[in-house]
């Protein structure tokens, strides 16, 4: 199958923009759209047979529901069996926002869709091209991230492209997404039989925010968790998964500034590594030894060898959890005698690092890295949602000094 990009301007949406991709959609078939958080792999959500086709382009575990995207406050009647008050509240609130509530299903919404739960995930996109492909199709679509599953999210149409190339018709492209992380997830669905509402996932939308809303909401213990947990199960089935995961090994480093930096260093000066990546900010960037990865000669090699990374991207095994990704073809290509310096955002606005952070993630298997080194972020109000996504990531790999 050949896979389409179609590029749409922002500033003025026209409903003939979304012909094909509607078409796409009523038969069933799959597109991708920008969202404010990340790339969605859109579906039919009443379709089961299309969740089963979103499963399979992602090699996703059909036990990992999906989110049902809406663009009318007035579908929660319809995807819910109940609708408790705080969920108005929230919705009343943050939508349309990067929020996501679990509630009791309706008979309406088929199990492939929620992998066989009772309960539903439902969100309504601020994006204005998620929100006018939602409107022009007349559809609930179901909506995960449109990465292959195990890999960082997709944040440009590019690494949708490069994950999901032949595997779907068209991606809708609206450059980069402006929040960079998954929506936030709050389960509402125990609240009328007295459970207590919970943050399934930390994201853009905080726990302080939505307390005013949902006082006494908690976070998933799970979740926010710094170590494995041998006993507990996340409850959005989706946590348990190795995720957003390079094909490198990541380690974060925390502790004071002085001392990270010193750590990472001194790490990789080890000549038993080969291919090292440094994870640091615009504040802390020029105190690592290394080669920034904006270095125009590093850039312009990678140009030449883009073709390859994409021939390696077909070899992917997309099918299994975490996959290996074979990176041979880039090892031999580009040569990399020193360690590659990232730049994720600033300190002084996490939203800045949020955003970069994914794209950070898949830059280190752009050039095939086999160590990356990660400063910690523990400051700011988005600090829980870009340090679940990182110790994800890491394998809850973190070393303190
Ligand atoms: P993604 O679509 O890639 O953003 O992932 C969706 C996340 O929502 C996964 O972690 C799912 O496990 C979670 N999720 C979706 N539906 C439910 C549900 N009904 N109950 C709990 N978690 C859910
Ligand atoms: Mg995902």
């Amino acid at each position: 199958m050949e896979t389409k990009i179609k590029a749409l301007d922002r500033s003025c949406l026209k409903p003939e923009d979304f012909k094909e991709a509607v078409e796409i959609l009523k038969s069933g078939g799959l597109v991708a759209m920008p969202t404010e958080t990340v790339y969605g792999l859109a579906g039919d959500a009443m379709d089961e047979e299309a969740a089963k086709k979103i499963y399979a382009a992602k090699g996703r575990p059909s036990d990992n529901p999906l989110i049902v995207h809406i663009a009318d406050e007035k579908a929660l009647y319809e995807l819910a069996s109940d609708v408790p008050r705080e969920a108005l509240a929230a919705a009343k609130r943050f939508w349309p926002g990067p929020l996501t509530m679990i509630l009791n299903k309706s008979d309406r919404v088929p199990f492939g869709t929620t992998g066989g739960l009772s309960t539903v995930a439902i969100r309504f996109p601020s994006d204005n091209i998620a929100n006018m492909l939602i409107k022009t199709s007349g559809l609930y679509l179901a909506a995960p991230s449109a990465n292959a599953s195990g890999r960082p999210s997709t944040t440009r149409a590019e690494h949708v492209y490069e994950d999901l190339n032949g595997r779907i018709p068209l991606i809708l492209d609206g450059g980069s997404c402006k929040i960079g992380l998954e929506s936030t997830i709050i389960d509402l669905s125990g609240i009328s039989s007295g459970k207590k509402p919970l943050i399934l996932r930390p994201g853009f939308i905080t726990k302080e925010e939505l307390e005013e809303v949902i006082p006494g909401i908690e976070y998933d213990p799970v979740v926010i968790s710094r170590k494995p947990s041998e006993n507990k199960v996340a409850k959005a089935p989706g946590m348990k998964y190795r995720h957003y995961a390079p094909a490198g090994t990541l380690t974060i480093v925390e502790g004071k500034s002085e001392a990270v930096v010193n750590k990472i260093n001194a790490e990789a000066a080890d000549k038993k590594y080969k291919r090292i990546g440094i994870l640091a900010t615009k504040e802390t960037r020029s105190l690592y030894k290394g080669v920034q990865y904006d270095d125009e000669t590093l850039q312009n090699n990678l140009k030449k060898l883009r073709p390859i990374s994409l021939k390696f991207e077909e070899k992917t095994s997309l099918g299994s959890v975490g996959g290996s990704i074979e990176l041979e073809d880039i090892r031999q290509h580009l040569s990399l005698e020193e360690p590659v310096i990232f730049t994720v955002g600033s300190r002084e606005d996490d939203a800045s690092i949020a955003a970069e952070l994914f794209e950070a993630l898949r830059n280190c298997d752009e050039l095939a890295l086999d160590v990356i080194y990660s400063e910690s972020f523990e400051d700011g109000p988005l600090c829980q949602a870009i340090m679940n996504r990182l110790i994800k990531a890491a394998g809850y790999s973190i070393v303190y000094v």
